[in-house]
């Protein structure tokens, strides 16, 4: 209940944004999550005061933390997380100009107090959030993320949004969907993340989609941004997508694992590796702190099964015909290049959507590979000229689909 009214009094400072200039910056030297004796505190040293917002979800049980701007730049989960009642947390940028906490509970809290306290002296601010122990039926009843008119940004995702009408003369409009970003990096290897690399990679495919003739690229996100899985969908709709690529690059335990796959969506059971990968990549929502319940409508899912029996076959050559162009540029592919998930990105049910998985951070030349501008380069020829043998395969298959 105590988050609840609390979002009242806060938000009216969401009007007063525009007075706060240039970023918050949290002082990693004082900033902690720790400890107490009823439960755990989050205690935030900001250099100036920001508009912010503090709520529980459940199912994992998570505190969110959401501030106009802060910069990070600094802070480690490793330096913030002292606690025992606190089992991970993590940072980043959830939108442009938007910045979000989310620290893991390892048991059922509610928040008892928050406040920012601000310096007469020096303007900087202490954001204090204060949890204590409950039952989950306590912890249940006060969680969810509070309706706010505010955070529709977050909700944008909807099926239902119907695509431009397609100019069958028109470009093929490439969607390319950079994994990750913002507050939800994917995996992470000698500082080198995942979600910095799909965007490095994802810029220089559409460059070369662009130049390629015939094709125009549109991205999911531009910048180091959390987008959600159904919205990154809802982008390639709106923009009137004839297909989605998204591009991602894992990291195993073992090193052995290496060079490209491509994923196609699965209703099936999956292999031990794709049943791995499916865990990491959905659970990136969850991660990122978005309340995903009520998200289900079944006559909508009926709707686009139907829909997605007409796209899968065409999801399936797309993601042969990309195998086969991948190894005609040289770049490294996997000896089992060709796999199947259940992954919420490749969940649209009109237009074909595959997942190419690059290469491992884990594996030292799959590393080298794709750090390397010429590396990547055979990777972006690859997809490209796969991109343009599909497409014209698919044209003379079934001509009237296109119109
Ligand atoms: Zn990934």
């Amino acid at each position: 209940m105590w988050a609840r009214v609390l979002m009242v009094l806060l938000w009216p400072m969401m009007a007063a944004a525009q007075d706060f200039s240039g970023l918050a910056r949290l002082d990693v030297a004082q900033s902690q999550v720790r400890d107490t004796r009823g439960g755990i505190e989050a205690d935030l040293y900001l250099s100036q005061a920001v508009p912010y917002r503090v709520f529980t979800l459940d199912d994992p049980r998570r505190l969110v933390v959401d501030f106009r701007e802060v910069d990070w730049r600094g802070a480690s989960r490793e330096g913030l997380l002292n606690a025992d009642g606190a089992t991970d947390l993590r940072f980043g940028v959830l939108r442009p100009g938007w910045s979000r906490l989310v620290v893991d509970l390892a048991g059922p809290m509610v928040v008892a107090e928050a406040g920012m306290a601000v310096s007469p002296t020096d303007q900087t601010a202490r954001l204090l959030v204060r949890l204590t122990r409950t039952d989950q039926a306590a912890f249940a009843a006060a969680s969810g993320a509070p309706p706010d008119p505010g955070w529709d940004l977050l909700t944008r995702a909807d099926p239902t949004v119907p695509p431009p009408v397609r100019d069958p003369d028109g470009p093929l409009i490439v969607a390319i969907d950079p994994g990750h970003g913002g507050i939800d990096p994917g995996a992470e290897r000698d500082g080198l993340q995942e979600k910095a690399l799909t965007l490095t990679v994802a810029r220089e495919l559409a460059e070369a989609v662009n130049r390629s003739g015939g094709m125009q690229a549109v991205l999911t996100r531009t910048g180091d941004e959390f987008v959600p899985l159904e919205e990154r969908m809802t982008i390639a709709r709106a923009a009137g997508a004839g297909v989605l690529i998204s591009l991602h690059a894992d990291a195993l335990e073992e090193d052995q694992a290496s060079g490209a796959s491509v994923y196609t969506l699965s209703d099936q059971a999956m292999d031990d590796a794709s049943e791995r990968m499916a865990e990491r990549h959905d659970r990136g929502d969850l991660l990122a702190g978005l309340d995903l319940t009520g998200q289900d409508d079944t006559v909508a899912t009926v709707l686009m099964d139907l829909a997605r029996q007409e796209t899968a076959p065409r999801s399936l050559r797309l993601a042969d015909t990309l195998v086969e162009g991948l190894r005609a540029e040289g770049a490294r592919v996997n000896s089992k290049p060709r796999r199947e998930a259940v992954l919420a990105v490749l969940n649209a049910a009109d237009f074909p959507s595959v997942l190419v998985e690059m290469g491992f951070l884990s594996n030292p030349e799959d590393r080298a590979e794709l750090t390397d501008p010429a590396g990547r380069a055979l990777l972006v020829a690859g997809i490209v000229r796969a991109l343009q043998i599909w497409a014209a395969d698919e044209a003379t298959r079934a001509p009237l689909v296109r119109q």
